[in-house]
């Protein structure tokens, strides 16, 4: 006989695993689902650190007001596990003195008064001895941002669910779901679940979950880079240097975060292959390490020595770089929460409160219609 819960949630990474503990919060009982053991780095979600920043530049009406319902909700996590999950190190945004990234920040910065500085290249070459950006660039300082610690997140927020009575299986991929009278069947490599309402947060393999459903979906072949400095390694601390996003040219950006003991670690944002999610992802190539290393001979020189590390992560894109959280259109206790398009890792624990809002019939009103299947679904039904 199938067992049975109230909700199985498919995915156990960073939207995932913040699902499960809010279900698990509610009171709710819940099944989290996962076909590696994570944390993993087969996903979206390894690689030590994440940016979080409230001064967005990309639709802020719609994600200031979520990051900081995230930074309510990461502080409750920490306080919760004793466990540190972010660490203020400041987030630096240079561009360009056409850069509509700083121009729009600073819409942002005021609109939502959010503290910040503005710098000009020489005072962040002053200020930031890591850096060497151009005299005429502008930046903005957020000092309150910071990165989060990934891993630590993940495994964290699985821990807290399981404390509060979540069942966990791990190593146990989800082959097919189906839709019965009263809720759903779920069938794993090992057994079959029955449930009332079913959260698929399977990130890359997202589509995959839903094959009747087409969605418009490409998963990004994304690499990062752990470089050790060739001087004044002190310079590349936390606290001498920010956390950065850097736009070296329109639309092009790449960023990094200070050595946290294994490196400077950098990456391009974007410009990945689009490959499929099962695959291995092909090895790391002297080109694209030489890519990196240009930026790097042009923004932070001294940053740019030995190659300590890299690995490869994947951003699950949608076409306008917005989520993915909704219900299915045929069965609305199956909710897809996922597309987290290169930006997501922030915003994990709000989006699993609303996703664990929709399976009990509530719409948060945080929810936005930018995260609605539908704009994707004209047409197709
Ligand atoms: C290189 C890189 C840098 C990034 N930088 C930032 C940043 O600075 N700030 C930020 O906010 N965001 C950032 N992001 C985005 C963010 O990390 C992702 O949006 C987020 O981690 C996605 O989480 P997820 O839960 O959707 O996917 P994942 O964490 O990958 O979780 C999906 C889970 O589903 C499981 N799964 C899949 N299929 C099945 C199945 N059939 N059965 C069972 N389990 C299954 C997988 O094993 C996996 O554990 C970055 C992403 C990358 C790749």
């Amino acid at each position: 006989m199938s067992q049975r819960f109230e909700v199985i949630v498919v995915g156990l990474g960073a939207m995932g695993s913040s699902a499960l503990r809010h279900l698990s919060r509610r009171g709710i009982a819940a099944l989290g689902l996962d076909r590696f053991t994570p944390p993993h780095d087969r996903g979206s979600s390894h690689g030590q650190s994440r940016i979080i920043r409230r001064a967005y530049f990309e639709t802020p009406g719609v994600y200031v007001p979520l990051v900081d319902r995230s930074l309510q909700l990461w502080s409750e996590i920490a306080e919760e596990s004793g466990r540190e999950l972010f660490r203020q190190t400041g987030v630096l945004l240079v561009g360009d003195a056409y850069s509509q990234m700083v121009s729009k920040a600073s819409e942002t910065v005021h609109t939502h008064q959010i503290p910040h500085e503005h710098l000009s290249g020489e005072e962040v070459n002053q200020r930031f001895p890591a850096f060497d950006v151009p005299g005429r660039s502008k930046s903005i300082l957020e000092p309150q941002a910071g990165i989060l610690f990934p891993e630590t997140s993940i495994e964290t927020q699985i821990q807290l669910a399981v404390n509060r009575g979540a069942t966990v299986r791990f190593k146990e991929p989800v082959q097919s779901w189906e839709a019965m009278p009263g809720g759903v069947r779920v069938r794993t490599s090992e057994a079959t679940y029955e449930a009332g309402s079913l959260i698929l947060s399977c990130g890359a393999w997202i589509s995959q979950m839903v094959p009747q459903t087409p969605l418009p979906l490409s998963v990004e072949r994304q690499l990062l880079f752990w470089f050790e400095p060739k001087s004044h390694p002190e310079f590349f601390k936390p606290g001498r240097m920010p956390t950065f996003i850097l736009e070296p040219s329109a639309g092009r950006f790449c960023y990094g975060m200070p050595d946290l003991g294994e490196g400077v670690k950098v990456a391009i944002h974007h410009e990945g292959d689009v490959i499929d999610p099962d695959s291995d992802g092909q090895p790391i190539t002297p080109a694209e390490v030489g890519a990196m290393r240009d930026l790097l001979s042009q923004y932070l020189p001294e940053a740019n020595g030995l190659l300590r590390k890299s690995e490869v992560c994947r951003y699950t894109n949608s076409p306008d770089e917005h989520f993915i959280v909704d219900r299915h259109p045929q069965h609305p206790n199956i909710v897809l929460l996922s597309a987290c398009s290169g930006h997501g890792f922030k915003f994990s624990p709000v989006m699993g409160e609303i996703a664990a809002d929709l399976v009990e019939g509530v719409t948060s009103p945080l929810h936005s219609g930018f995260f609605s299947l539908s704009r994707f679904l004209q047409g197709s039904q």
